[in-house]
């Protein structure tokens, strides 16, 4: 085997809610290939398995046809992951109910699988790939439609006891706030989302629904200095402050990576968030809070990541 190592390949597959990021990794962390494919969710779950099994065995031909050696396929789905046993419990985007896909793979493509929750194996990535990398402990928030985490320790990253650990978005963080889609009132995501921003904001200028003002352009206009956008920011800020402060308390860490549609507002977000988490620091540790580094290529790496993990490679990234 030894004289084959350097042409080991894993197949690496981000399915998401409308498209699926898909590439072909070494152990080295080194993308050789990518490829994007519709997910089709309207097919229903049975089609969206076949496609999945499809292009993960079409990427393993062609590794193979260019004289790579795949060596395991690594999925990261969103919903409710049961990682330990590889099945896809439950999806709203894509309509899965505990799917076997770890199997399925197994037994279509002849090689070890592994199955991962996307904002988990996104963190993951971020840990050891990129804006958290060497720094041992992260605490990666995924800031979008709502609130994920994954608190990754030396590389690994906590599933917990029933595959839901890192559901920071549904931290209770205003009794009197918005109820959230989980059905409690002033979680996190109610309040602080990219969706639960641009909503607020609608709701303050007396909105129309039919023109709905993302949480991008209420960071532009908060910037540009237009007084209800800094309100409704700012009421962002204290209440994502709040969140990263109970997440500290309880993993202290190193640093925290935010991700996600809003991370893209950039020192927009993050100084002022800087400022808020440092005032809420008492005899906890401030983390360091940057940026993902790799985009929206972070659940493809970090399925990557899960399917070397799953055959014992790890002579990558880590080095610090
Ligand atoms: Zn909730």
């Amino acid at each position: 085997m030894s004289d084959r190592v350097s042409d080991r390949v894993v197949v690496a597959l981000d399915v998401g809610g409308t498209g699926m990021k898909c590439a072909l990794v070494r152990p080295d962390g080194v993308v050789v290939r990518t490829e994007r494919h519709p997910t089709g969710a309207a097919r229903g779950p049975a089609a969206v398995v076949g496609t999945i099994l499809d292009v993960a065995g079409g990427l393993a031909d062609k590794a193979r046809a260019d004289g790579l050696t795949p060596i395991a396929v690594g999925i990261a789905v969103p919903g409710v992951v049961d990682e330990a046993r590889g099945v896809a419990v439950w999806s709203a985007n894509v309509g899965f109910r505990d799917v076997p896909l770890r199997d399925l793979t197994v037994r279509r493509l002849g090689l070890p699988a592994a199955l991962g929750h996307d904002v988990r194996v996104g963190g993951l990535a971020e840990a050891r790939l990129g804006a958290g990398r060497g720094t041992g402990h992260v605490l990666f928030v995924a800031i979008g439609t709502g609130i994920a985490s994954a608190h990754v320790v030396d590389g690994t990253a906590a599933v917990g006891a029933h595959g839901a650990a890192g559901e920071i978005g549904h931290i209770m963080v205003r009794p009197d706030g918005p109820r959230c889609g989980c059905g409690r009132p002033g979680c996190l995501e109610a309040v602080a989302s990219a969706a639960a921003i641009g909503r607020r904001y609608a709701e303050l200028a007396g909105g129309t629904p039919d023109a709905p003002v993302t949480a991008a352009e209420v960071a532009e206009r908060a910037a540009a200095g237009e007084p209800l956008a800094s309100q409704v920011w700012q009421e962002a800020i204290e209440a994502l402050a709040d969140g990263l402060a109970s997440g500290q308390a309880l993993f202290d860490v190193a640093t925290i990576v935010l991700g996600g549609g809003l991370a893209q507002a950039g020192d927009r977000l993050l100084a002022p968030l800087r400022a808020a988490l440092h005032e809420r620091m008492t005899f906890h540790r401030e983390p360091q809070l940057v940026a993902a580094a790799l985009g929206d290529e972070a659940g493809c790496l970090g399925a990557a990541l899960l399917a070397l993990d799953a055959v014992g490679v790890r002579d990558h990234q880590e080095k610090r």
